[in-house]
């Protein structure tokens, strides 16, 4: 691995206290790690805002960079003004600038802003260049969009809208990320695209995942993975396995760094680092 190349780490705000203290447990184990920075998502249609920014202030407490996950589905302006504005107050220089959805069956109102770019626009004319932004990319294409040339030029769009690097979707295909970062360094982008890394842990989640987000299992992972049943032990070493050569073959190819998910779990990321000699 090269010195430039950066390894962040991802987790989710828990639901109630016991996910709050296995949060904190695998948080201080995986910090030990040094990661470059570690993200905070924001749940669908902005439903964990409050649990977004406590979660960022623990990972600051703990000291870390922290970049919480910002949203513009069903927002308004003012809202996200207020929002940059006390993340800014609590010195946080780096935000993952999202579109989000709207939580499934809800409907509603989807705010002032339709799209991240208009997201990233708006940090832009608000809070200037205080923020680091990224901004999520898809190399097997958004799930909702229809044309793969249409999607990248609003990939495209959104970078040149003030976003400072990517993180894509994960992927179990290489070639998809690097047919993806040709294409957009083609028409004009020079941010890092860094790959998004998703363990395998269990099968049933990953293909629920992967169902809602547009993320391909290859046939061969998905055979293996149903073949292991219940057997945690094995998918979590065949998983370990298939990540890491996976990761091995981006960081080997130029990516700029990996983003783990980490699903608020220190054993398989950290198993991950160590086979991959990320120290
Ligand atoms: P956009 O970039 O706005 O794209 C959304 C869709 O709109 C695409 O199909 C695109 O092609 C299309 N589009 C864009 N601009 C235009 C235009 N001008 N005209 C027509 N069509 C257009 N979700 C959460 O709720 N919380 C999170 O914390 C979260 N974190 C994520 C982190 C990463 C790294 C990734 C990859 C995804 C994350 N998501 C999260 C999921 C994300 O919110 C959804 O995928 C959402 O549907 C799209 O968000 P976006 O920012 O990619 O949207």
């Amino acid at each position: 691995m090269s010195g430039k190349q950066a390894i962040s780490l991802e987790f989710f705000p828990p639901r109630d206290i016991a996910a709050q203290e296995k949060l904190v447990r695998s948080a201080k184990q995986l910090l030990a790690l040094h990661p470059a920075y570690v993200s905070v998502t924001f749940g669908a249609g902005g439903s964990t805002r409050a649990g977004t920014a406590d979660t960022v202030r623990l990972m600051q407490n703990l000291g870390c960079d922290a970049a919480p996950h910002l949203s513009c589905i069903g927002a308004t302006r003012p809202m996200l003004a207020d929002i940059l504005d006390r993340y800014r107050e609590q010195g946080i220089k780096r935000i993952v600038a999202l579109r989000g959805d709207l939580p499934s069956g809800m409907g509603g109102d989807s705010g002032e802003l339709h799209y991240a770019s208009e997201l990233v626009a708006f940090i832009r004319e608000h809070s200037g260049d205080w923020f680091h932004i990224e901004v999520a990319a898809y190399p097997e294409m958004h799930p909702q969009a229809t044309h793969a040339e249409a999607d990248l030029d609003h990939f495209v769009t959104k970078v040149r809208a003030g976003a400072n690097s990517a993180i894509t979707q994960y992927f179990f295909n290489a070639d998809a990320y690097y047919d993806f970062v040709d294409r957009a360094q083609a028409k004009g982008v020079a941010v890092p695209i860094v790959p998004g890394i998703m363990p395998i842990t269990n099968y049933a989640q990953l293909s629920r995942f992967s169902n809602m987000c547009g993320a391909e299992i290859p046939r061969w992972i998905r055979l293996r993975l149903a073949d292991y049943g219940d057997d945690k032990a094995s998918i979590k070493a065949f998983g370990v396995d298939v990540i890491s050569r996976l990761s091995q073959d981006l960081l080997d190819n130029g990516a700029p760094g990996l983003h783990f998910y980490t699903l608020n779990n220190a054993d398989v990321t950290m198993a991950l680092w160590k086979r991959l000699d990320l120290s």
